[in-house]
C-alpha cells in the first residue's frame, strides 16, 4: 500500500479545497434532527451539489458512474471535506454507502443504470431491511416470505429497525423465497420501492427523541421479480457482499470526524481548565493513539478493497468493532471534559454520546463481530 499523494492527488486535494472553501458558505442552515423532511432535502441538496461538481461516488468504478478514483484520493475526500464541516452523507447512508456498492457490485447492467444515477445525484434514499424481530444477530433466521406470482414476488412479513425508512423511497430487501431449503439458502434480495401499495411504516423513537428508525409491515408487497439483485434464492451471498461494505467502508469518513472532536476536547479542556487533570490527558492521549491506528487500519481496508475488485473483506469487522468501541469510549471523554454541561441534552457532543450507544449494535453487534473474527480471521473453532 503507497500512502504518498502523486502530484495528481496533491491537485485534487487543492481543486477539492478551493471549491469547499466556495460551496460551504452558501449552504443553508442544518435542518433539526427531527425535522425529516427537512433533512431528507438539505442532504439531496448537498448531494446533488457533490454530483454537479463531479465528486459524486468518487471511488465508486466509473461503469457504475462513479469516478473511478484511486483509494488516496477517497482518503482525501474524507478529510478535506470533513476539516472543512461539510455534510455527511446523512439521510442517504444506505444508498450511498452499502446498497448502491452492492448493485454495482452484484446488479446488471439495466439494474445500475435504474438505480445507480439517482443515488448518486441525491434524487433516491435508500433504507435497508435486513433486521426481523427474531432476526438480528441471526438474520438467516428471517422469515419474510416471498411467494413467486408471475411476474411478481408477493410479499408478506415485518421488519425492525429500518433506519430512515420514513424518507427512503427503496428498501434494500431480505426476504426467504424458498421455505424447504436450508435457512441461508433459500433467501432473496429485492430492491422494493416504499410507495408499493401493502408497505407500512410506523417510526420508532429514540432515546435522544429522533426517530432515526421504524418498523416496516409487509402486507401483500408486489415486487416485481426484475427488482432481485443476484440469483433467486442466492441472496446470503449477496447480503455478505452488502455487510461487508456496511462494516468495511461505511463508517470510514467518521474517523476523520472523531479525531477532530478529539482535538476539541483537547482545546476544551485547556480552556475550562480541567486539562490539569493527569488522568483525563492520559485518557485523551491514549484516544489519540486509538484513532490514529484506526485512521491506518481505514486506510487499508480501503486499499485492499479497491485491490480486490472493490469489494471489502473480513477485515471489515477488526475495524468496525474496535471503532464502535472509540466512538464511546471518544463519547464519555466528552463528557467528562463537559463536566455540569454533560446534562444539557441540545450540547451535540451530548446527543452523538446517546446516538455511538447504538454503535455496538447496529450493523452487527461486537459479539457477533468478535465471533467473525475468531471464527473467519482467526481460525478459531466455531463456537457450540
Ligand atoms: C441505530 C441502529 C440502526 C439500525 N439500522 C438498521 C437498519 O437500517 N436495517 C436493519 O435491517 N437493521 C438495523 N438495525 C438492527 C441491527 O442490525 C440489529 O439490532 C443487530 O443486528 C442485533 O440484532 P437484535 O437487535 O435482534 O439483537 P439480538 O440478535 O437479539 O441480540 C441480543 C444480544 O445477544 C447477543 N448475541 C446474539 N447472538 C449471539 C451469538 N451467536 N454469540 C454471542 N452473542 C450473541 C447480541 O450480541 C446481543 O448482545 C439497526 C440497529 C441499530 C441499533
Amino acid at each position: 500500500m503507497d500512502l504518498t499523494c502523486t502530484e495528481e492527488e496533491e491537485a485534487f486535494r487543492d481543486r477539492l479545497r478551493g471549491w469547499l472553501a466556495e460551496v460551504l458558505p452558501k449552504l443553508p442552515p442544518k435542518p433539526a434532527a427531527t425535522d425529516w423532511p427537512g433533512r431528507r432535502a438539505y442532504d439531496a441538496a448537498w448531494q446533488r451539489m457533490l454530483y454537479d461538481a463531479g465528486y459524486a461516488g468518487l471511488h465508486w468504478p466509473v461503469d457504475a458512474g462513479g469516478r473511478g478514483a484511486t483509494p488516496t484520493q477517497h482518503l482525501i475526500f474524507l478529510e478535506e471535506t470533513e476539516k472543512a464541516g461539510a455534510p455527511y452523507v446523512g439521510a442517504n447512508f444506505v444508498g450511498l454507502l452499502h446498497a448502491g456498492p452492492t448493485v454495482a457490485a452484484e446488479g446488471t447492467p439495466a439494474q445500475r443504470a435504474r438505480w445507480l444515477p439517482p443515488i448518486l445525484r441525491g434524487d433516491e434514499i435508500w433504507c435497508q431491511g435486513f433486521s426481523e424481530p427474531d432476526a438480528g444477530s441471526d438474520l438467516a433466521a428471517l422469515r419474510t416470505r416471498a411467494v413467486r406470482d408471475g411476474d411478481d414476488y408477493v410479499v408478506t412479513g415485518s421488519k425492525i429497525w429500518t433506519s430512515h425508512a420514513e424518507v427512503a423511497d427503496w428498501c434494500e430487501l431480505l426476504v426467504r423465497t424458498d421455505p424447504e431449503a436450508p435457512r441461508h439458502r433459500g433467501i432473496s434480495w429485492l430492491a422494493m420501492p416504499m410507495d408499493a401499495p401493502g408497505v407500512t411504516v410506523r417510526p420508532l423513537r429514540t432515546l435522544a427523541g429522533s426517530t432515526e428508525f421504524a418498523e416496516v409491515f409487509l402486507d401483500e408487497v408486489r415486487i416485481p421479480v426484475g427488482n432481485r439483485v443476484g440469483a433467486e434464492h442466492d441472496g446470503w451471498r449477496v447480503t455478505m457482499v452488502t455487510l461487508s461494505f456496511e462494516r468495511g467502508t461505511a463508517f470510514v469518513g467518521e474517523v476523520v470526524a472523531c479525531r477532530r472532536v478529539l482535538a476539541e476536547l483537547a482545546r476544551t479542556a485547556r480552556a475550562n481548565g480541567r486539562w490539569g487533570d493527569a488522568v483525563l490527558r492520559r485518557r485523551l492521549g491514549r484516544l489519540n493513539a486509538e484513532f490514529a491506528a484506526l485512521w491506518r487500519l481505514t486506510q487499508w481496508n480501503v486499499s485492499a478493497a479497491q485491490r480486490s475488485g472493490g469489494v471489502p473483506g473480513t477485515g471489515g469487522s477488526v475495524f468496525k468493532l474496535r471503532y464502535s468501541h472509540a466512538r464511546q469510549e471518544l463519547y464519555d471523554a466528552a463528557a467528562e471534559v463537559l463536566g455540569g454541561q454533560a446534562l444539557d441534552a441540545a450540547h451535540p457532543w451530548v446527543a452523538d454520546r446517546l446516538s455511538a450507544l447504538a454503535y455496538t449494535i447496529a450493523a452487527g453487534t461486537s459479539q457477533i463481530q468478535r465471533n467473525i473474527v475468531a471464527e473467519r480471521i482467526l481460525g478459531l473453532p466455531k463456537g457450540r
